[in-house]
Formats: structure tokens, C-alpha cells, sequence
């Protein structure tokens, strides 16, 4: 497939407004080390990994992608202040806050309380940390699972901006508004196929965390649109399966209205589990810790407890039960969040480690 066939598939895409400073394409990486841990005897697929930790902004990840396109929307609206509700250790409110600092805009972090955790280092150090440094605004919120009361509550922070004579402009991630962080994977997927494409390389299933769901929904979106049919995988990292497939189900509608074409998508085409999402959101299981130790021990790559740890230890949970065959090839997205382990100290470590 030729680029110029891709720019002609989605017109939209390039027209839309961004504000360029990822450090693109990411690169892939083979997993050998660890194919060889969870398969000793031989077989197994190999295992590729999508570097989207080093996206090369504020220590990386999934957001700076997203938010190269909420950004521009808010620098077009010529918007001098962005505000973003989401948990007290989140990797989106980083990234945010230092990627608005780069532009020259204030930035308010509504942090809700989404994990039941007191532990002194998990509220100050980690993305609490580089929060502070970036000098970002810090508010609380005291509910974790209340989306629209979050919502409202960061809509009257930004009413009383507004009053103040800002111009504020608010990046939501509940379901119901225009997904416009998923085009950066919309992107991201074209990147992909260019990559595998050069490489003469094909990928047999994707592994991907699945949250807001943007993403996940970028990201398959993006593969069907680009003529695709690599099966995608998205692994709940918030919510169970059975909430998660009509949430990303909804968000491929939203992303169709948005970038003004439909490629059509099958009930097949999403794919979610929750094999390793454990008691919920932020909660750290010994499955995921196995995913750490593996991925440090065997590759020297870190993930992180609240992420790409479940993310990884849900692929290696099919893996081990031979959803990908020997001889295929099996891809983990590494969307970052290493910041993470700091807020999480030591109870990321196996009892071996
Ligand atoms: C936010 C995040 C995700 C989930 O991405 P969504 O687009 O919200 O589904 C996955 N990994 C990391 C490290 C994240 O910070």
C-alpha cells in the first residue's frame, strides 16, 4: 500500500489541527528473550513490541499521540488555558501538563480518587511529582468511578476561568465527546503499516491497553481504514470486558462522525479482555508483577503496574493458552506510564525479586 493511497483513504485526517512533538516513527523492538521464557521448550509466536514509551516527549507514552490533536484544537480555538480531570497518578495529566507548558498555556489537573490508596509515596512522587515541576494547577476530586461528576465539575472550574477573562479549553475523555485523542493512533496505525510495510514484515495479532478506549478505537480504526485486517486485542485495564466492547464499539462511531468516513467495521473486529484486570483499576496483581519481572529480567523493558503490566500479563495470559499460534506473530504496544513505578514502590516486585 502507497502513502498516497492511505492520505487518500482518510482526507480528514491531515486536515485536522496538531500541534507536532512526538518524536515519530517509534521503533519495534523483537522480544526474544522473553519468547524463550514462556515458551523454554521452543514455539511460541515472536514477540514484537511498538516502542509508544518513547514517543519523546515528558518521559513518553500513548498521550503525547493524543494529545498532539487536543492540543491543536485548543491552540486553534485560541485557547490559552486547557484543564483535564483524571486519577491522582495519571500519565494523560503528565504529559498534558508539560506539553501545555511547552506551548506557553496554563494547565489544571482535576485529580480524582479512582485508587483506594493512602500510601504517601503513591500520592506524592511519580506523575504527582512531575506535575509539580511542570507548575500545573492541582485540584482534587473525591470520587473515582463518577464520570459525568467529574465532567461537571471540571466544567464549572472552567466556567470560573472563564470569568475570570481565560480562555479555557477542557480535553474530555468520558464517553460522549468527539474522541479526538484517537486520531493520533488513527496515525499511529498508518505509521505501523508503513513500518511492517518496509520491514516486509506482518503482524498476527495486537495486544493494546484499553481505557478511555482511545487508543484501542484509534488504533483499530486506523488498521480497517488503511485496508488492514490485523485482529486487535484490547486488554481492559478499567472496566470489565462487557462494558469495555460497547464502550469501544461507541467510540468507533464517534471517530467515524469525526473523521467523516466509515471503513466498516464487524462485530469481530472488537475484540476486548479482561483476563488480567483483576480487582479494578490501579490495582496491582501477581500476574502483573510476573509481567514486570519478566519484561525487566528478560528485556530489559520497563512496564508499569497500572498499564502496559496488565497489558503484558494479559497477552501472556493468551499466549500461554495458544491464542496465537507458533509461527505467528504477536505484537504489545507499549504505551509507557513507567512513571508509575515510583508512586508504586515496591509493591511492583514479585516475592523473587
Ligand atoms: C492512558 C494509558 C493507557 C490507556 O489508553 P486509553 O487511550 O485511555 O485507552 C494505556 N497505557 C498507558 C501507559 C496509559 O497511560
Amino acid at each position: 500500500m502507497t502513502a498516497d493511497a492511505e492520505v487518500a483513504t482518510v482526507p480528514h485526517l491531515d486536515a485536522l489541527p496538531r500541534v507536532r512533538m512526538a518524536h515519530l516513527p517509534t521503533g519495534i523492538d523483537e522480544m526474544a528473550n522473553l519468547r524463550a521464557a514462556l515458551f523454554p521448550d521452543g514455539g511460541g509466536p515472536r514477540l514484537l513490541v511498538k516502542r509508544d514509551d518513547n514517543t519523546g516527549v515528558a518521559m513518553g507514552g500513548n498521550k503525547v499521540r493524543q494529545l498532539e490533536y487536543y492540543l491543536g484544537e485548543a491552540v486553534a480555538q485560541g485557547a490559552d488555558t486547557v484543564l483535564i480531570t483524571s486519577a491522582v497518578q495519571s500519565n494523560y495529566m503528565r504529559t498534558c501538563a508539560a506539553m501545555a507548558a511547552r506551548l506557553g498555556l496554563e494547565c489544571h489537573l482535576q485529580k480524582e480518587e479512582r485508587v483506594p490508596k493512602n500510601d504517601p509515596l503513591y500520592r506524592t512522587n511519580g506523575n504527582v511529582l512531575l506535575d509539580k515541576i511542570t507548575g500545573a494547577h492541582l485540584h482534587g476530586y473525591p470520587d473515582g468511578e463518577d464520570e459525568a461528576g467529574a465532567d461537571r465539575a471540571i466544567e464549572e472550574l472552567a466556567e470560573r476561568l472563564r470569568s475570570e477573562g481565560r480562555k479555557p479549553y477542557v480535553i474530555h475523555l468520558s464517553p460522549g465527546h468527539p474522541p479526538v485523542g484517537a486520531v493520533g493512533y488513527v496515525d499511529a496505525a498508518r505509521e505501523l503499516l508503513a513500518q511492517l510495510d518496509a520491514r516486509g514484515d506482518r503482524v498476527d495479532r495486537i495486544y493494546v491497553g484499553s481505557g478511555s478506549a482511545a487508543t484501542h478505537t484509534g488504533l483499530l480504526w486506523g488498521l480497517r481504514a488503511f485496508g488492514s485486517s490485523i485482529p486487535v486485542t484490547g486488554v481492559c485495564v478499567r472496566r470489565p470486558a462487557a462494558q469495555q466492547g460497547p464502550r469501544v464499539r461507541a467510540n468507533l462511531d464517534r471517530l467515524s462522525a469525526l473523521l467523516e468516513h466509515d471503513p466498516g467495521f464487524t462485530e469481530e473486529d472488537v475484540v476486548v479482555t479482561d483476563v488480567s484486570l483483576g480487582p479494578g483499576y490501579g490495582r496491582v496483581t501477581d500476574a502483573i508483577r510476573e509481567a514486570i519481572a519478566l519484561a525487566g529480567s528478560r528485556e530489559g523493558l520497563f512496564v508499569d503496574p497500572v498499564y502496559t503490566g496488565k497489558v503484558l500479563a494479559g497477552m501472556i495470559a493468551e499466549l500461554r493458552e495458544g491464542l496465537v499460534g507458533p509461527g505467528e506473530t504477536a505484537l504489545f504496544v507499549h504505551t509507557g506510564g513507567q512513571p508509575a513505578l515510583f508512586a508504586y514502590g515496591e509493591t511492583v516486585l514479585t516475592d523473587a525479586g
